[in-house]
């Protein structure tokens, strides 16, 4: 990989834990410790992205070299690196847990290309130092998720890690998927991800709780050098913008996730990104009927802490915590509280427009909150399939009638059967108002459709696709995972050769584990 360009920011520049042995601890004074991965036992390449590659200066080429194999599996240490763990704290379902770290994932190396940084990080790759209980690897079927799911993102605009590369390990791995006492062995598997970097929440974090202000100072500062060059000022000053730029970038994250009905299902905060990118693929799922109140994670199916229409809120209170582990450098509440009171103020008003631009509707009108809450209240009298109700939006004229565009999305429709009575008569109200608002608009039916098309996607990830990959892939044949890469690689076009991807969850998947019902074993 000869135009591999190492870099070694992080670990050149902070302080590092100076044990080197790979013994579980506690690491004070440190963010990180060196770790090398576990070497795995018959690494076979599944599938690996040839954008994310050429993207950090790796060609198609290389992908298929033993080279690629062998450093993207652990089996090999890259020239010139030398592999970290980092130590990070965190919140856990809304309660402080302490240390918790990297505890299956090893970051190999910084690379520059095209003037840009990149972190490349193995997950399942063994055993660290912030292993925990845990025994560090990862399973086939989580690596699958979360290497189809981040690029799946990725291509529907919304910020997050990238996959580079996906591996069996050749090693099997015992898991007790649904915590009740039945474990399995499954097949082990390593991703490689990549992203500018995989601080978290919950690094700041740590360092506040452990009293190390000296520390925290360094490594806030290391973040603004180097992640965000254009703050500028005062330190306390740079502080607050720092913060304020986190905010910012969370607050545009979770209003594409509310876009697309993504659930992420562990928003804990040692799994938020400081760059705002969706981070850590555990029992995410996407909404298939809209339900605001569905989650995907059994392990917070009593709470819901981490429900769809909860997210903004949960990325407000992740943000609290993140004040207070800055506070100490910035000593005054006031200008940290009102960041957070904006934040969400101004993810109300970004997430008004969002919908509105869903129905393809760009002049302000009146009583919007009243229109959106009656359609989202609508979409829940019967089970209505997300995705398609608004893709489906593009399919009338705004001279039909209520009838007729009803018509157009009766396919989101879980029980068509029960679309009549009261239900029909609110949906037919609706759709009044949605047309004379549409009428209002100096947008053509062409237009509008375009500028819906954008936005709305036609082809996500839903959980029972990525099982049936899963499932595929258990018997050996990757396929799946290949289409599926592919599929959704233009998740706003139409494809009609692949047309059978848009349709509601079959039956089977209702409440099929991997599909309704995850869990964090992974
Ligand atoms: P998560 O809920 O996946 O974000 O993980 C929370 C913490 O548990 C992090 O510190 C992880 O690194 C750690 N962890 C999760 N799974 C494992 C595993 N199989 N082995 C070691 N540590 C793990
Ligand atoms: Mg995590």
């Amino acid at each position: 990989m000869k135009n591999l360009t190492i870099r070694n920011r992080f670990t050149n520049e902070l302080p590092a834990d100076p044990d080197e042995t790979n013994e579980i601890r506690q690491v004070s004074k440190a963010v990180f410790s060196y770790v090398n991965p576990t070497k795995p036992s018959n690494p076979k390449l599944i599938h690996a992205s040839e954008e994310v590659a050429e993207m950090i200066g790796i060609s198609a080429d290389e992908i298929q070299s033993e080279e690629f194999l062998n450093v993207f599996s652990g089996e090999e240490i890259l020239p010139h690196t030398r592999p970290y763990a980092m130590c990070y704290a965190g919140h856990q379902f809304g309660n402080w847990a302490g240390q918790l770290g990297d505890g299956r994932a090893i970051n190999l190396t910084e690379v520059e290309h095209d003037n840009q940084f990149f972190t490349l990080q193995l997950k399942g790759a063994g055993k660290t130092p912030y292993s925990r209980t845990a025994d560090g690897l990862a399973v086939l079927r989580s690596s699958i998720r979360e290497y189809l799911c981040a690029e799946a993102m990725y291509y529907l605009g919304i910020p997050t890690t990238r996959s580079l590369s996906l591996m069996l390990s050749g090693d099997e791995v015992l898991r007790d998927i649904l915590y009740n006492g039945n474990p399995a062995y499954e097949k082990g598997a390593v991703v490689c991800r990549v992203a500018p970097s995989f601080i978290r929440f919950g690094s700041f974090e740590m360092l506040t709780a452990r009293n190390e202000l000296k520390n925290l100072k360094e490594f806030v500062e290391y973040n603004i050098k180097y992640y965000f060059p254009e703050i500028k000022g005062e330190p306390k000053e740079q502080y607050l913008q720092f913060f304020k730029t986190v905010a910012n970038t969370t607050r545009e994250m979770i209003l594409h996730w509310q876009r697309v009905g993504f659930v992420h299902g562990v928003m804990n905060t040692d799994n938020m990104s400081i760059h705002g990118i969706t981070i850590d693929y555990g029992p995410y799922g996407w909404l298939e009927n809209y339900d605001p109140n569905w989650t995907p994670n059994t392990t917070d199916s009593q709470n819901r802490r981490y429900r769809f229409g909860n997210q903004p809120q949960i990325a407000q209170w992740n943000l609290y915590q993140l004040a207070n582990a800055l506070y100490p450098l910035i000593n005054e509440a006031e200008p940290l509280e009102k960041i957070l009171e904006s934040f969400i103020t101004e993810f109300d008003s970004d997430y008004k427009k969002m919908i509105l631009s869903k129905l393809g509707l760009v002049t302000p009108i009146e009583n919007d909150d009243e229109f959106i809450a009656y359609l989202e209240s609508n979409l829940q009298l019967s089970e209505t399939d997300m995705t398609i109700f608004y893709r489906n939006l593009n399919k009338f004229k705004k001279t039909d009638s209520p009838e007729n565009a009803l018509k157009s999305i009766e396919d989101a429709f879980y029980n068509p059967e029960e679309i009549k009575d009261t239900i029909l008569d609110n949906w037919l109200l609706w759709f009044t108002d949605y047309l004379e608002h549409l009428n209002n608009e100096t947008t053509s039916d062409e237009e509008r459709n375009k500028l819906q098309n954008a936005v709305n996607p036609k082809y996500v990830l839903r959980n029972y696709m990525a099982q049936l990959a899963i499932d595929a892939a258990d018997k050996g044949d990757y396929s799946l995972i290949a289409e599926l890469y592919e599929l959704l690689k233009k998740p706003y076009e139409e494809q009609p050769e692949k047309e059978r991807w848009f349709a509601k969850r079959p039956d089977w998947a209702r409440s099929k584990v991997g599909c309704s019902m995850l869990s964090c074993s992974s």
